[in-house]
Parts: structure tokens; C-alpha cells; sequence
């Protein structure tokens, strides 16, 4: 095997025309080698030590996040914390405070997992993904880009290099919310992220949700908009949990029966939906969400 450290892009680009895979944090591609789930790649390239993969821009009408921005980051960045809020919670809920140190956005994305924490949210922020190689470069959609457990439509010689992710309107807000059976070192039984804007009197203008761990991938929940559109957010939220317990097709396994989880993504749902309104009415309700709601383990 052989490991080589880039400084740059370029660097990077280079290395995977030349068959390597990148490695960030290494938090899945090393955890996952070690637990026997794959062997690690022949070639590897490091891109933790690209200065133009950590940065975090505001620029014409959207915010880009480096793929190399750690969870740490995401979860304490004042800009994110503010307008972006339920990609800050999901953040906060990875792994402990030694994976997120290390774990990236851009490893958790194009890890690809059903289960990942950061992708519902993205998702319902609109979020987009800049690929690049030594040829091109490219944005996808997260729904195009994600394709089954694992698995991605990026080609091997493309770094995901941002994260794009458009303004978001005055009288919004979005929150993560996870089921997990313990506080730490746990992945998410089921997860909801909403994000929502309201009207001046109070009412739902528009809305998205996305679902974790009820399907192949990460999800969006089809006709939530419409559905909750002109409600007040209390009086949508039962309409959002059946709509998600509806469109979720969740796998048993040692952590949950389909059912469990077809039930309890309904519940998720309408407390993310009630936690984005509250944030969008400005209301502050702390990062993340579950820990300040008491929503998940209890301890
Ligand atoms: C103890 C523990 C707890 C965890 N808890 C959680 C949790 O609660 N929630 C959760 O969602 N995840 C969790 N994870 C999984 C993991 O920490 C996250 O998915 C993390 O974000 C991965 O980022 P990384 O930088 O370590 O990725 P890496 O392991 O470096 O890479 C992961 C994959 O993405 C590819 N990759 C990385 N960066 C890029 C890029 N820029 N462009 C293209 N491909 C790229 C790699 O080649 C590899 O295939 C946990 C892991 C551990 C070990």
C-alpha cells in the first residue's frame, strides 16, 4: 500500500488520474479496513493537509463548505450555527469529539451511508456538490449523487471539493433531530431533518424534509411543501409524520424492526419539523437540538 500527503488540489486530482482514493479523516475508510469491511485501497492520498478543502465562503448568494471542514467545525462555525442550524446539529451528534475533530463533510457525504447524519439536512438545505477532476468540474444534486448504500455516482478520479449550499431566506430556520439509544459512538436508528420558512403571521410559506435510515439512501419527503403549506407548524406536524412513516421503506435489523422504524421516523419528523419553525420564529434553541430538546438518549 502507499500513502502519499498533498498539499494541493492539484496535488489531489493528480494523484486520483493516477487510480488513488483520497483519505480525510480516515474515520470510515481506516475504522472500516481495521472492522474487515473492506481493505484499504493500494494507493491512498491524504487531503487533510489541503488548505483550500477547510475553508468556509460566503459568496454571491451561497455559502461553500470545504470537504475537508471537520465536524467540530461545522458544529461551532457562528455562520452555520445561525443560518444553517440543522447541519450544525447533525454535526454535533457525530461519533465523539475525537471523530468529529478528524471526520469531514466531505468523507460523511461521499461515504455515501443510509445511515449519515449530515445528509438529511443538506438536503433539505438544498445543498449541491462540486466535483471536480483533472478535466472537469461539476455539480450534482445530493438525490443524483447518492445511489445506493455505499455507493456514489462520482467517478473515481473526482474529489468532491465543496459543498454548496444557497442563502437561506429571512423567517426560515431548520433543525436535525436523531433516535439513538445511547449519546455517543451511535449512528441514528432513524433521523429527520426539516427546514422551513414561515410567513410573516406565523404560517408554514414553504418547507423540506429528508429522512435517515428508513431507505437506501437519504430521502426527501415527497409533497411535504405542499402538504404543510399555509398550516401552522403545530398543526402540520401530525399530516408530516404520516406522510414520512408513508414513504419510509426501512430495513430490520439488531437495532430495529421495519415497523419500529416506520413508526418512529413519524415522530422524528414532526419534532424536526416543530424545532425548524421554532428556530424560523426565532425562537434559539441550542446546537444540537436532541441534547436541548431532550429528544434521543436520555443519558
Ligand atoms: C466511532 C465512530 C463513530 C461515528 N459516528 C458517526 C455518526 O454518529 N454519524 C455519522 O454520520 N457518521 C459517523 N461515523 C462515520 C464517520 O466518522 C463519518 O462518516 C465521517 O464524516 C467520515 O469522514 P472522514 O473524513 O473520516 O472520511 P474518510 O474515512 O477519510 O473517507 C470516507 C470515504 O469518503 C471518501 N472521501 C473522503 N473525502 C472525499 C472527498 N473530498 N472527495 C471524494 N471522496 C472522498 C474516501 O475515499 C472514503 O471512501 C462514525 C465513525 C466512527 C469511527
Amino acid at each position: 500500500m502507499s500513502l502519499a500527503i498533498a498539499n494541493s488540489i492539484d496535488d489531489v486530482l493528480t494523484a486520483l488520474a493516477g487510480g488513488a482514493r483520497p483519505i480525510a479523516g480516515g474515520t470510515d475508510l481506516v475504522v472500516g479496513a481495521r472492522q474487515g469491511k473492506s481493505p484499504l485501497p493500494e494507493s491512498l492520498i491524504a487531503i487533510d493537509r489541503v488548505p483550500a478543502l477547510s475553508t468556509i465562503e460566503q459568496t454571491d448568494g451561497h455559502v461553500r463548505i470545504g470537504a475537508g471542514v471537520t465536524h467540530s467545525r461545522l458544529m461551532s462555525d457562528p455562520l452555520l450555527v445561525e443560518r444553517y442550524t440543522g447541519l450544525a446539529d447533525a454535526a454535533a451528534l457525530i461519533g465523539s469529539p475525537s471523530t468529529r475533530n478528524v471526520g469531514t463533510i466531505g468523507g460523511n457525504v461521499m461515504n455515501a451511508s443510509p445511515a449519515m447524519d449530515t445528509g438529511a439536512p443538506l438536503m433539505t438545505l438544498g445543498a449541491i456538490a462540486e466535483l471536480r477532476s483533472v478535466s472537469h468540474t461539476r455539480q450534482l444534486a445530493l438525490s443524483d449523487l447518492w445511489t445506493g448504500p455505499g455507493q456514489t455516482s462520482a467517478n473515481p478520479d473526482e474529489l468532491c471539493v465543496c459543498i454548496v449550499i444557497p442563502q437561506t431566506p429571512a423567517y426560515s430556520g431548520s433543525a436535525y433531530v436523531r433516535l439513538e439509544y445511547r449519546r455517543a459512538m451511535e449512528i441514528a436508528v432513524v433521523g429527520a431533518a426539516a427546514s422551513v420558512v414561515l410567513t410573516e403571521d406565523g404560517t408554514i410559506a414553504s418547507g423540506r424534509l429528508a429522512m435517515t435510515a428508513v431507505a437506501p439512501t437519504i430521502v426527501e419527503l415527497v409533497g411535504a411543501s405542499e402538504a404543510m403549506t399555509g398550516m401552522a407548524a403545530v398543526d402540520a406536524a401530525d399530516v408530516i409524520a404520516s406522510l414520512a412513516s408513508d414513504q419510509a421503506v426501512p430495513i430490520s435489523d439488531l437495532r430495529g424492526s421495519d415497523r419500529y422504524r416506520r413508526h418512529t421516523i413519524g415522530v422524528m419528523a414532526a419534532r424536526a419539523l416543530d424545532a425548524a419553525a421554532r428556530r424560523a420564529g426565532g425562537e434559539r434553541i441550542g446546537v444540537p437540538v436532541n441534547r436541548n430538546l431532550g429528544i434521543g438518549a436520555a443519558r
